[in-house]
């Protein structure tokens, strides 16, 4: 691809996506940084990116749900033109237990929120990307998990069998639109420091487990972010329907 590019990254506002937003803005790309409600971290991701570059803006959307989506592809397409790159990195999950335990409405919202929310972004960036329907093509990174291998067992299986499902959308996927100008792939990160494992109930997970890393060290989230930077451009040209364990080789 060549020219001016723009990428959406959801759950930009955070964590593995705030400096993936950083590394693209960076870069010289348009970025939009997509958040569900923490408004204070927005503002302030926002703040810091648009210093390297000029043209980022945030949008508040649960992208969970497909009129969300929607609008959220509308207001990038008005600000800064059809994104040439989509960032699925937006995830969640929720209190550690077995899966004995969950409830219905856990393991629904956490389908929904870290499945669904990737199968509607995906849907409306091949619209305006495939070749085949008049577009210039583009590249789609997802943010799957370490988990997907794992199973995550007595910590959260939902979680972990979403990311699976991330997985195989992926490969599908990328298969799908090889011939369209479009490449997919994902990054799976293993543990990383962010607030994403306070929501699990243990915010020192990752020094808990870090003995188990062969690196025998958690990653940080700009060592992710240079996975998904990486797979998003054209230095990875070649490469579709491929994954990048970004996990110290765990
Ligand atoms: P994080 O720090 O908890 O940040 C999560 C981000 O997702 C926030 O920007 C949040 O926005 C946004 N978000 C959540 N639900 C959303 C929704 N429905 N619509 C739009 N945005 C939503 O997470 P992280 O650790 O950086 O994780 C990023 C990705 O990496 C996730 O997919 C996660 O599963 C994956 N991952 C992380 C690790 C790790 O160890 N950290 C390991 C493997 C995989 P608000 O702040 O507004 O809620």
């Amino acid at each position: 691809m060549s020219g001016h590019q723009t990428v959406i990254i959801t759950g930009g506002s955070r964590g593995i996506g705030a400096e993936t937003a950083k590394l693209f803005a960076q870069n010289g790309f348009s970025v939009c940084i997509n958040y569900k409600s923490n408004d204070a971290a927005a503002a302030s991701t926002l703040d810091r990116i648009s210093q390297y570059g000029p043209r980022c803006i945030s949008v508040k959307a649960d992208i969970s749900v497909g009129d969300e989506v929607n609008r959220m592809f509308d207001e990038v397409e008005r600000s800064l033109g059809t994104p040439s790159v989509l960032v699925n990195n937006a995830g969640v999950l929720q209190q550690q237990c077995r899966l004995v335990d969950m409830s219905e409405a856990r393991i629904a919202e956490i389908l929904r929120t870290n499945v669904m929310s990737c199968f509607l972004c995906c849907r409306e960036a091949v619209k305006r990307m495939s070749t085949r329907l008049g577009g210039s093509g583009g590249v789609i990174v997802n943010v799957s998990s370490g988990a997907a291998k794992s199973g995550s067992p007595n910590e959260y299986i939902d979680y972990a069998a979403s990311k699976g499902a991330i997985d195989t959308l992926t490969r599908g996927l990328a298969l799908e639109v090889a011939n369209e100008g479009i490449r997919v792939n994902a990054v799976r990160p293993g543990l990383i420091y962010t607030d994403i494992h306070a929501a699990g109930g243990e915010p020192d997970r990752v020094n808990r487990l870090s003995s188990k890393i062969p690196m025998q060290r958690g990653g940080q989230p700009s060592e992710v972010a240079e996975a998904i930077y990486w797979l998003g451009t054209d230095k990875s040209s070649f490469v579709t329907g491929s994954f990048i364990d970004a996990s110290g080789g765990l």
